[in-house]
Parts: C-alpha cells; structure tokens; sequence
C-alpha cells in the first residue's frame, strides 16, 4: 500500500509536533507499518462501473449494502496478527478477550466482512457477544484491521463519486460514521470515514449522526493559540461529536486520519462534556489514568 508510507511519514511528524503522546499512541505507528507490509495484490476490487455506484447512492444506499465484498482470511492476516499483538499489550482483559477472537477467526466462526458496520448482524451485538468481546474493542479491530483492503475494493468506486450525489451522515462507501471532519479552502465541510477512506459533504451547520440542523443545539468548540484551526462540533440533542480542521487556518495539517489519531487531547474535553464519539478511538479501550 503505497498511502502507507506516506501515512507514515505524517504520522512521524504529528508525534514530532506532539512528543508527549509517542509512548501512549505508540500502537498506532506499528500498525501503520503492518499497513506499509500488506500487499493488496489479489485483494478484491468493487468493478462496478459510475451508472451501477450512482443508481446506489441516488437512492441513498451505501456501496457496501448492496455489493459486500469477500476477503480472504489469510490474506488479512499479515494486517490482524499484529494488530491483536499490539492491542492484547493493553491489558489481561483485552488480551483474554483478543484470544478469544483470534480462536474464533482461526476456525473460521465468522467472516472477515461480518466485522464491518453495516454488515453487521443486530448491529455488531451478536458477533460481541459470541466472542465476549466489548463492541470498543471489535469495532477498533475491525477499523485498523480492514482499512487497508476496504481502500483496495473501493478505489475504482472513488472516481465515480461527487458530493452532489450523497446527502447523509453516513458514508456513501461503506455505511461507517464520520470520524473526523476538514473544513476544506472552500468553507466546505468534508466528512472522512476512518473505516475505507471515504469523503464526502454534507452542509456547515447539521449533525451527522441525528441530522439536527438547529444552530440553538449545535456546540462547536474551537481550540485556540497553538491549538487554532482545530475544532470539536458537537450536538446538544444527540450527544455526538467529531473532530475537526480547518485547512483555512490550519494550512499544514495532515490527512484527516493522522490528525483524529494524534488529538487524543480533543477527545478528552468532549468527553468530559458528556459528549460521545461515534467511532472507535484508543482513548475508548485506554482512557487515561484520571478517567479509568
Ligand atoms: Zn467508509
Ligand atoms: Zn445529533
């Protein structure tokens, strides 16, 4: 995967920005390197052609709905082996429970696509509870598991895809919710799926994940001095938040990905305002000592 390296590149930079965090995000940097290992030489690719991608989304219906790919189990291997090592170091909880998983995946209990969102059967309940494994926890496997080989399968898809087709909260890809948002040159805001790598807009003043598009109940918290250009939006009737940059004011910010990674800090003062985050973040399975 050619984007690894440069994934790696940014990601060695952010920390060189945010020294205090290279010991606590450390499990981020090897998995990108199990990133930069993958080969997605045989790895399936979604060969609809634009027409077949926007009668989907027109009907606003995710790629994935209608179209699950296949993976193979071994192939993924190489991206899940050191990603069960790096999070079983968490603790004897989580590495009880990884044991468990990677048991269930060896004997083939469930496929590889029955881990994503919006394949998931009652919501991802029935696969946790088989497993006992959190949902945290599966979900986070399954985000830093499967990106690799979910950008392979929709990188054709990509090229058929504008912003005038999609009008929701969720990806128009992969169904995941929006991690991350870019408040792009043009005042846009962009949504980033941390799942496949999926971007989409919807408009400034709207939550992505009730759709509350009441300026009264949208919070927006805006970091300041050398914190300016990033942002936390936040809905005061659902809960929900996401992070974000603005690219007017934050120029030499990195993709959307690294920075959601490398603002732990963020995280923290909206969840200490008694909002939630959609999807799954380390400071979920190791929450700082203050918190736990
Ligand atoms: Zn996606
Ligand atoms: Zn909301």
């Amino acid at each position: 995967m050619d984007a690894a390296a440069s994934l790696i590149a940014e990601w060695e930079d952010l920390l060189a920005r945010r020294p205090a965090f290279r010991d606590s995000l450390g499990l981020y940097g090897a998995v990108l390197e199990a990133w930069g290992r993958w080969s997605p030489e045989g790895s399936p690719v979604l060969r609809w052609g634009p027409e077949h991608c926007r009668e989907r989304w027109e009907r606003g219906v995710s790629l994935i709905v209608e179209a699950p790919p296949t993976f193979d189990r071994e192939a993924l291997e190489p991206l899940f082996a050191p990603l069960l090592e790096e999070l079983a170091a968490l603790g004897e909880e989580e590495g009880e429970a990884l044991s468990r998983f990677a048991a269930a995946w060896d004997e083939g209990r469930f496929a590889p696509r029955e881990l994503l969102p919006g394949l998931q059967k009652e919501g991802g309940r029935a696969l946790s509870e088989t497993l006992g494994i959190s949902p945290d926890l599966v979900n986070f496997v399954t985000y830093l598991g499967l990106r690799p080989p979910l950008e392979t399968y929709f990188a054709e898809a990509r090229a058929a895809f504008s912003p005038d087709l999609w009008d929701a909260g969720a990806c128009p890809f992969c169904t995941g919710a929006p991690s991350f948002g870019d408040i792009g040159e043009d005042g846009k805001r962009w949504l980033c799926c941390a799942l496949c790598g999926g971007r989409w807009t919807i408009g400034r003043l709207r939550c992505p994940f009730c759709d509350n598009r009441d300026a009264k109940t949208l919070t927006r918290l805006a970091a300041e001095d050398q914190e300016e250009g990033y942002l936390v939006e936040a809905c005061d009737l659902c809960r929900g938040y996401l992070k974000g940059v603005d690219r007017r004011t934050r120029w030499n910010a990195a993709s959307a990905l690294i920075e959601d990674w490398g603002t732990p800090h963020l995280d923290l003062i909206a969840r200490r305002r008694g909002y939630w985050r959609a999807t799954p973040s380390l400071i979920q399975l190791a929450p700082p000592l203050d918190e736990a």
